[in-house]
This record gives structure tokens, C-alpha cells and sequence, in this order.
């Protein structure tokens, strides 16, 4: 990465830089190697370095992010309007390839404080989470959950949190055609996240298409006593009172054995670590997520668990990843995976030209194609071992590719079912993302937002634009953080203000 105070351009054979300053660059400003600003550029926006004549390539982190749709003078603003877009690569087109990355030695000695499950996850919060079968069942549970933490909580000392597992699927659906078992999968595997210690309840109605005994399937049939049913159309109950009181009794037995589980010193190979990001700049691919892909790097060696997602942002960039699969299965996975989702955009006649968002393109992003390029860098360098379905559980030590959409709340929630106990959410636009069933930690790509929501974003990366920290160490301050937060020691930003967001489900089947 070649950077002066004003630029930076992220290979050798880029014929575009990104402006740095706050302020952007001025017109007529005098910049490295006799270069003139033609006009006022914004910052994380690109600088054309060269001539660009029309229909010629242009180039970021040395690979065609688009063509030159007019032709553009040195010194130029390089915008979305200027370019047009390439056609993503051929998914028969690319070479697997049998060499893996070198070998890196192991990291040893890095622990975590964490609670230990009998399945031999490990949890990083203690919370019940209370699932549920149906949408129907969400204003008891809202109404459980807000009882709990008035009326039970605090005899509970050892257990953070207590949070109602909602979402709106359930009926309505056409449950047995084979697209379900994206959702069904989802919320089974949701209620057996480490943070919940193998504790399951389940609020049902009674009439719903997905049965919540199907939510206790996957689970341990070993201790029956850690699961338990509700359902609101019971005989039984004569009103809403009783089945509020009959869900606290419930609780209670639960809430009684979690309070049991106590923090213990787990090594840095229990950590199972979700990547995303939203709201993107052009700095992303730069600071936050080279500093990610750096602390990745760095959990893989340690003998972890690391996940990156979002087949949108990253099917432009395909290329550079099938070559990194471990073996020929799922390099092949991969672009399964990929066509799939190509699949799926085409049925709905998605319009390729609307990722990025209009905040994307303000923050500099110009193309899908620069989007997915600065989004990859957050994979680090470890070899991809496994790739997994959407609401599939990780399953390799190593770095995974869970293929989920990119929306924010979608990813979080297929990254929660995978079994993630830290989450890493990069963004230079700014979102206030939060989830509270699993620590979020949120990694700013430039130093204005930083500043701005001080008490929003958890760690700064724009410090790596500044030149005042390189990606290593920003990444292994990241990683110290990521230990900090696992052990309880350290509470992020989303947790401190309480802010969280819901659960979205991935359902590609059909509503009826
Ligand atoms: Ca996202």
C-alpha cells in the first residue's frame, strides 16, 4: 500500500487512488508526481492517476473494478457516473488449484474466560434464550421476557441476559418444500448457540406448521430436562396469566442451571468468530477489513474458528477465493454456493446495479466489483477448509465460508445459527448494529466516524489511513480485544447502550 498525506493506492498497477483528507482534495491542488485535482474530490473517492481513454479498464487493488465510460484526464474524480460495470467471473471459468497457501506456524498461549458446555462449545455470554415456533407467540414472549428481567434476573446472578428468540416464520409456509429447511435449520441451530449453555425453551401456539418438538430435534437427547415446550393453546390455561406464569416456571428451572455455569480459562481455539460487514466505504477495504483478515489470520493459527459471509459481496471476487480452498470439494462448494445465489438474484430479476447502496457510492464506492474486492480482504490469508449452507453449524477449525445474503440482520442471524460466539461488524458509513445473544464488536474503516459515534464504534481502524498503525498491529489489537470481549472483561459498544436488533430469517421458500 503506497500512501502519501493525500493519497493511497492499493497496488502497484492501479491507475486510481483514494483521497485520505477529511476535507477531500480541492480543485487545482498539486498532488504526488506533477498529479493536478481536475475538481473537488470527496474523501474515499478515487483520483484518476492516469489517462483513462473511453472503455478502458479501471484498476483498484490491481484488478478491473470497471471500464471507463467516457473518457477521463489525469487528476480527475473517478465516480459511478464515469464507469460502467464488469460482468462478474465466469463460475466455469476458474481454475482450482491444488497448491495451498504456506503453511503458518501455530499461535500458542492466548486464552479466553469462557463458559464451557457439555457438547464442548464455549459460550462467551450466559443467556437464556427463549425460541419460538411462530410469530403468533411474540407478544407473550416479549411480554415473558420483560417479567424475567424485572421479577427473576436478579436472584440469577451468573445469567446476562435473558432474550426472546422472535422471528416471523412458522405458518403460513409451505414447510416441506426443500427451500425450508433454510429457516427451519436456522432457528434449530440458533437455539443450540453456545451462549445459551444447552438450555432450550420453546414458546409454540399449538396449530403452527413448523412443530416446536422439530426445534428440539438437533438437540441432545441425553438431558431432556434441559429442553421444555410451551404451548399457548393448551387446555390448561385459562387466560393469558396462567401462561405467563407457567412460562416463568418454566424459566426458572432453566435460569436455576445456568446460573450454575461459571467462566473458566479456555484456550484461543474455542473462539468461533462471525465477519461482516455494512455500510461500507471505500476505506473498508483498506483499514478495517485488511485489519480483520489480519486478526482472522491470527485466530486460525491459534486453532479457532473463523466465518465470512455474504455471497453478494463477495461473487465478484470469486476468483481470488476458489484458488484458496483447501481441496477440489469445496473449492467445488464454493461455486455451488455461488451459483445458487446467481440463481436466486436472476429468478427475482434482481438489478446487479443497485449493490452498492447509495451510501456506498458516497463513501467512494463505486462498483459491486471494488465493493466485493475491499470486502474479501477481511478473510485474511488462511486457506478456506469448509463452506457452509446457509443455517448450517461450522463445523472445521480454520477459516469457513458460511454462505449467507449480505443484509446485515440476515448474516448475523445465519452466523448466530452456525454457532459464532464473537461477532466483528466492519463499517465506514456508520451502522449502530448490535445483537444480544452474542458480542458484537464494531470496527470503524476511517477515523471520522470513529469520532462521530465515539460511543457507538468499538475500535478505530482508520488509524491505518492516518499512518499511525499498520493492518498487523491494528489486527492484533483486535484480536486482544476479541479475547477481552470473549472473557466478559470488556463490554462492546452495542452491549453498553443496550441497542440490538432482530432476528431476520433467510427464507428462499414459498409463503402460502
Ligand atoms: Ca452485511
Amino acid at each position: 500500500m503506497k500512501k502519501t498525506n493525500f493519497l493511497i493506492k492499493t497496488a502497484e498497477t492501479d491507475n486510481v487512488a483514494i483521497v485520505t483528507s477529511i476535507e477531500g482534495i480541492q480543485e487545482g491542488s498539486m498532488l504526488e508526481d506533477a498529479l493536478i485535482s481536475k475538481e473537488f474530490i470527496p474523501m474515499g473517492h478515487k483520483i484518476a492517476l492516469n489517462e483513462l481513454p473511453k472503455n478502458s479498464p479501471i484498476i483498484r487493488y490491481g484488478q478491473i473494478i470497471g471500464y471507463a465510460a467516457q473518457h477521463i484526464q489525469p487528476g480527475e474524480w473517478v465516480h459511478e457516473g464515469k464507469m460502467s460495470l464488469p460482468r462478474p467471473p465466469e463460475l466455469k471459468d476458474i481454475p482450482f488449484s491444488s497448491k495451498l497457501t504456506a503453511e503458518t506456524p501455530p499461535l500458542e498461549g492466548y486464552t479466553f474466560q469462557g463458559y464451557r458446555n457439555p457438547d464442548g462449545s464455549v459460550g462467551t455470554k450466559n443467556v437464556l434464550g427463549i425460541s419460538t415456533s411462530v410469530q403468533c407467540v411474540a407478544g407473550l414472549t416479549q411480554y415473558v421476557v420483560k417479567k424475567i428481567k424485572e421479577e427473576l434476573l436478579p436472584s440469577y446472578p451468573n445469567v446476562d441476559d435473558v432474550v426472546a428468540l422472535n422471528h416471523t416464520y412458522g405458518c403460513g409456509v409451505a414447510i416441506d418444500a426443500p427451500a425450508a429447511m433454510v429457516p427451519i435449520k436456522t432457528i434449530q441451530n440458533i437455539a443450540a448457540n453456545p451462549n445459551f449453555g444447552g438450555e432450550v425453551m420453546v414458546i409454540g401456539l399449538g396449530c403452527e406448521k413448523l412443530r416446536p418438538e422439530r426445534i428440539m430435534e438437533p438437540h441432545p437427547k441425553k438431558q431432556p430436562e434441559k429442553s421444555s415446550i410451551l404451548y399457548m393453546q393448551d387446555p390448561a390455561f385459562q387466560g393469558f396469566q396462567q401462561m405467563v406464569d407457567a412460562s416463568l416456571e418454566l424459566a426458572k428451572q432453566h435460569l436455576q442451571r445456568l446460573n450454575e455455569r461459571k467462566r473458566e480459562t479456555c484456550p484461543a481455539s474455542e473462539l468461533v468468530v462471525g465477519m461482516q460487514c455494512g455500510g461500507s466505504d471505500a476505506f473498508s477495504g483498506l483499514t478495517a477489513n485488511p485489519a480483520a483478515g489480519f486478526a482472522a489470520d491470527l485466530i486460525v493459527r491459534a486453532g479457532g474458528r473463523v466465518m465470512f459471509s455474504e455471497v453478494t459481496e463477495v461473487r465478484d471476487a470469486i476468483h481470488l477465493l476458489v484458488p484458496r480452498a483447501s481441496d477440489a470439494s469445496v473449492a467445488q462448494a464454493l461455486i455451488d454456493e455461488m451459483k445458487w445465489y446467481d440463481d436466486y438474484l436472476l429468478h427475482g430479476e434482481a438489478d446487479r446495479s443497485a449493490n452498492t447502496t447509495p451510501g456506498n457510492k458516497k463513501g467512494g464506492l463505486s462498483t459491486i466489483v471494488e465493493k466485493a474486492l475491499g470486502s474479501i480482504a477481511k478473510s485474511g490469508t488462511s486457506p478456506i477448509v469448509d463452506v457452509l449452507s446457509p443455517g448450517e453449524k461450522i463445523r472445521k477449525k480454520g477459516l469457513s465460508f458460511a454462505a449467507t445474503p449480505a443484509g446485515d440482520f440476515v448474516c448475523g442471524t445465519l452466523q448466530l445459527a452456525a454457532g459464532m460466539n464473537v461477532h466483528l461488524f466492519m463499517t465506514g458509513r456508520g451502522t449502530p448494529y448490535g445483537l444480544s445473544m452474542v458480542p458484537v464488536i464494531k470496527i470503524s474503516s476511517n477515523t471520522s466516524l470513529s469520532q462521530r459515534w465515539f460511543d457507538l464504534i468499538d475500535l478505530d481502524a482508520g488509524q491505518i489511513a492516518s499512518g499511525d498503525k499498520t493492518v498487523e498491529e491494528m489486527g492484533w489489537e483486535l484480536f486482544h480485544l476479541i479475547l477481552e470481549v470473549a472473557s466478559g472483561r470488556k463490554k462492546v459498544a452495542a452491549d453498553v447502550l443496550g441497542i440490538h436488533n432482530d432476528l431476520v430469517l433467510f427464507n428462499p421458500g414459498p409463503l402460502t
